[in-house]
């Protein structure tokens, strides 16, 4: 049987929906255990359960992957295509005696649990004659296979992560290895993928961990080598329950569309459950390729914590350029500042990066700068509003008409010693002007807006600001 020294593994995953952050984390695992070993990193779909692999679900997976960064280095499996593989594994079974044909029915094994009072199944066809099995055949009845399992003893491996788990055959009945439809369940298929694919590692999450002993059952059936396991544990939320959306944990899909990049993503992956030894938390693929380690894996579960995961976003974000920036906002919203020359389109994206964790917030923030606000918050309005701002606005409107073209810093420094003469705070002034100038309380300095917009245009919007709350409050 086929058997081998060098690295492989592979991610597996079932597309019965989207890619989510826990099966993200089990690729770019074994990407890395791959990549750091020199080995080879494989795609397998599990798409076996064919009315939940839906075939969008199936290429979702398969992008979703590719947009990672995780190129897979031999032709993708499909489990889905491979039945008469999986006839001739299970056919070997029958022939060497490990797996037997049962032809119990659903209501005689309800009986048998009832009065046994035991959920295991009894063994019932286990040491039929071939009379019987045949008899059986003949009249075209339908039947299950099922491995034939050691009653005794016990049944155990060494996790790269657990460390040793052991469990009683016992607790281990005949189990079904293909259904009374001929299809095969989902244990025997990976174990007869894993050899087929030459696996040496076996990484993933922790809830297979109560497959393995069942699995380690068919490898031996079957007389062939087993891999090694590393199973990682879970990605919870804040609240200690399994990750969702609840947690303001997304798909990998649904991070990509919002503008997202797959390098800051993978980062914050890797920290889930593993760190470099270091206090370190920007780590890039190469550096991460480098010192990832399986056996340093925590056994703990990882706690998803979103405001991290900004923060690393917002830090890869400040080191990108805007062109590139520029480019990828395009290609998510080809309308985004159309009518503005690239030049002030590239300074919107200077002013907005550092304020932003992700390109579609700099997209959704930065409309201002386009076109100027029509309608204003009425608590905002309020918030700024005071006897005198009338006054103070118009005051800087007069002030700005006087200056025909400014850079940033030199109006900065105007502005300001233009409000200490009148006597005004500075908050009085720049709030109702940033208010007036964006349509919001937030944003980059209104100094910096001010150059890119114009004097024109900034003396437009504070005048239409005064006349809206006038309309508004005043009538
Ligand atoms: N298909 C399984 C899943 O999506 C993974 C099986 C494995 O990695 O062995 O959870």
């Amino acid at each position: 049987m086929v058997q081998s020294k060098r690295i492989r593994v592979r991610f597996a995953p079932s597309p019965t929906g989207e890619l989510h952050l826990g099966s993200a984390r089990t690729a770019l695992f074994n990407y890395l255990f791959a990549k750091h070993n020199k080995g080879k990193f494989l795609l397998r779909i599990e798409d076996t359960d064919y009315e939940r692999s839906q075939k969008t679900h199936v290429e979702q997976a398969i992008s979703s992957i590719r947009w990672l960064g995780f190129k897979p280095e031999e032709k993708i499996i499909f489990q889905s295509r491979r039945s008469s593989l999986y006839k001739k594994y299970l056919n070997h079974l029958l022939k060497n005696g490990a797996a037997y044909r049962c032809f119990a029915s659903k209501e005689e094994l309800k009986k048998i649990r009832m009065k046994t009072n035991s959920y295991q199944y009894n063994g019932l066809w286990r040491d039929r004659s071939d009379k019987d099995i045949n008899e059986q055949l003949d009249k075209g009845l339908p039947y299950t296979i099922r491995l034939k399992t050691p009653r005794k003893g016990h049944i155990g491996f060494e996790d790269l992560i657990y460390g040793e788990i052991k469990i009683s055959n016992n607790e281990i009945d005949d189990f079904i290895i293909s259904r009374s439809d001929g299809s095969p369940v989902y244990n025997f298929t990976n174990v007869v993928d894993d050899h087929e694919m030459k696996i040496s590692h076996v990484i993933r999450g922790e809830d297979h961990i109560s497959n393995t002993p069942k699995q380690l059952h068919i490898y031996k059936s079957l007389g062939i080598k087993t891999p090694l396991f590393a199973h990682l544990p879970m990605i919870l939320g804040e609240d200690k329950k399994k990750l969702s959306k609840r947690h303001g944990a997304e798909s990998v899909e649904s991070y990509r569309h919002s503008g997202f990049q797959s390098a800051p993503l993978i980062n914050y992956l890797a920290l889930l459950g593993w760190n470099p030894g270091n206090n370190e938390e920007i780590i890039d693929l190469q550096e991460l390729i480098s010192k990832f380690d399986v056996r340093k894996v925590q056994k703990k579960s990882a706690v998803f914590d979103p405001k991290k995961f900004s923060w690393i976003s917002s830090n890869y974000l400040q080191k990108e350029k805007a062109q590139s920036i520029f480019t990828k906002i395009k290609s998510l919203d080809s309308d985004w500042g159309i009518s503005s020359k690239d030049t002030f389109c590239l300074r919107v994206i200077e002013l907005m990066k550092p304020r932003a964790d992700s390109i579609q917030e700099i997209m959704l923030k930065s409309h201002y700068f386009f076109n100027g606000p029509k309608i204003f918050n009425a608590d905002d309005q309020k918030k700024v509003w005071k006897d005198n701002t009338e006054e103070i606005l118009k005051n800087i409107i007069q002030f700005l008409e006087n200056i025909e073209s400014v850079k940033s810093k030199n109006l900065e420094r105007m502005i300001k010693n233009f409000i200490e003469t009148c006597g005004s705070s500075l908050g009085e002034v720049l709030k109702p002007m940033r208010l007036a100038l964006c349509g919001s309380l937030a944003g980059p300095s209104i100094f910096d807006l001010i150059e890119l917009i114009g004097i024109e245009e900034s003396i437009f919007r504070l005048n239409h600001f005064i006349i809206e709350y006038k309309d508004k409050y005043e009538k």
